[in-house]
């Protein structure tokens, strides 16, 4: 049996607007509705025939390829309209865009490459969330250590007044009737007796395939709120400024059931009032004395774990550095720990008195050394000022 043409089982042109078929659908459906047309089967039959017409002419897509293909277009054979429930019902229509399934890509199929892509332009498939970043700044001591920090991220969630959908509680997002849900809008063109086809996104829909009515007040229809989420970060030792930590799936929530993204936690340590760190190692600069330098002497030097003795010997260089085994960083590749070294910086002394000015030139005399001092001291001084 051929099939009625759709257009003229809703009574509309050819040129009908999508306004036009929208009234002469209502119309019609009300008219053959099963609730007022009980027990008649001609009725039933005709309330099928107008919503599988509707289904097609509502979507530009389908129409285009019905206006070219006819029947065969749109998926003859496949349509099942017993999914129409009750009227007003018509939110369920999530899997259209599989209709073509059968003739329909066996027509593309002919036609080569020509516009390809018919068979992936389905809806947008899961889209794994973003990652986030957050830069942590934390001590030396911390880095050295490890340590379990709280940090307090923003991140967007799905809202949890309308679960992502955007649609307000109580209604749900609709298949998009301009795309049916595959969120690309296909325009063939024939070009003598070549056939193109443009591919663009759904611009109804903006390629997400559904199509809020009522908007969720809380989203305002994005489906997403910022959310703040406190998280515990477990440092290990040995980080450094630059390392990065990944926790998995802590970044935004995926699209259409994809995977979380993840959260980078980004180190940053804080410079130490004493210690500097080189690598593995750290470098602790000791103030010490000339004298201590030339004589020698037992100083105490801080560690990241309370102070320790260390023996400086005669004669030591300013620079010198001394290591202390195993008082640095826990090697972050590897066991044990990096080394302390301490560096002398040797101070010279300020503003003598006259009893250190004397000795440090009777110092110069035994050493064979013919020191001119350039400031004469305080005794001096005052000799220069009376003109003696
Ligand atoms: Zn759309
Ligand atoms: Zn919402």
């Amino acid at each position: 049996m051929a099939k009625k043409d759709y257009y003229e089982i809703l009574g509309v042109g050819r040129d009908a607007s999508e306004e036009e078929i929208k009234k002469a659908f209502r119309k019609l459906a009300r008219k053959y509705h099963p609730d007022v047309n009980k027990d008649d089967k001609d009725a039933a039959e005709k309330f099928k025939e107008i919503n599988e017409a509707y289904e097609v002419l509502r979507d530009p897509e389908k129409r285009a390829r019905y206006d070219q293909f006819g029947h065969a277009g749109v998926g003859e054979g496949n349509f099942d309209a017993s999914n129409f429930g009750g009227f007003g019902n018509f939110g369920g229509f999530g899997n259209f865009s599989d209709f073509g399934g059968g003739l329909f890509d066996d027509i593309f199929d002919m036609f080569g490459g020509f516009g390809g892509g018919f068979s992936q332009s389905r809806r947008r498939g899961p889209v794994r969330g973003a990652d986030l970043r957050y830069d942590l700044e934390i001590t030396l001591e911390e880095a050295v250590f490890g340590a379990e920090k709280e940090i307090e991220i923003y991140r967007m969630e799905n809202c949890k007044k309308c679960n992502g959908t955007g649609a307000k509680p109580g209604t749900r997002p609709k298949t998009c009737p301009t795309c049916a849900g595959t969120g690309q809008v296909r325009k063939v063109q024939n070009l003598g007796s070549m056939q193109f086809t443009n591919v663009t996104t759904c611009g109804t829909c903006g390629g997400s395939g559904s199509i809020v009515e009522e908007v969720c007040p809380e989203c305002r229809g994005s489906g997403k709120s910022r959310v703040a989420r406190k998280l515990k970060v477990k440092i290990p030792a040995g980080v450094d400024t630059g390392s990065r930590l990944r926790m998995s799936g802590e970044g935004e929530p995926g699209e259409a059931g994809g995977p979380p993204g993840d959260l980078y936690i980004i180190i940053r340590v804080k410079p130490h009032k004493l210690f500097v760190r080189e690598g593995d190692d750290l470098i602790y600069k000791a103030p010490i004395s000339f004298v201590q330098a030339a004589l020698g002497d037992e100083i105490e030097v801080p560690t990241l774990e309370g102070k320790v003795k260390l023996r400086i010997p005669e004669g030591t260089q300013p620079g010198t550095r001394f290591r202390l085994k195993s008082k640095g960083v826990p090697r972050s590749k590897g066991y044990g720990r990096g080394d302390m070294y301490v560096e002398a910086e040797v101070v010279i002394p300020k503003n003598l008195n006259e009893q250190q000015r004397e000795l440090l030139q009777k110092f110069a005399e035994i050493s064979g050394e013919h020191v001119k001092p350039t400031s004469k001291g305080l005794f001096g001084k005052m000799k220069g000022a009376f003109g003696v």
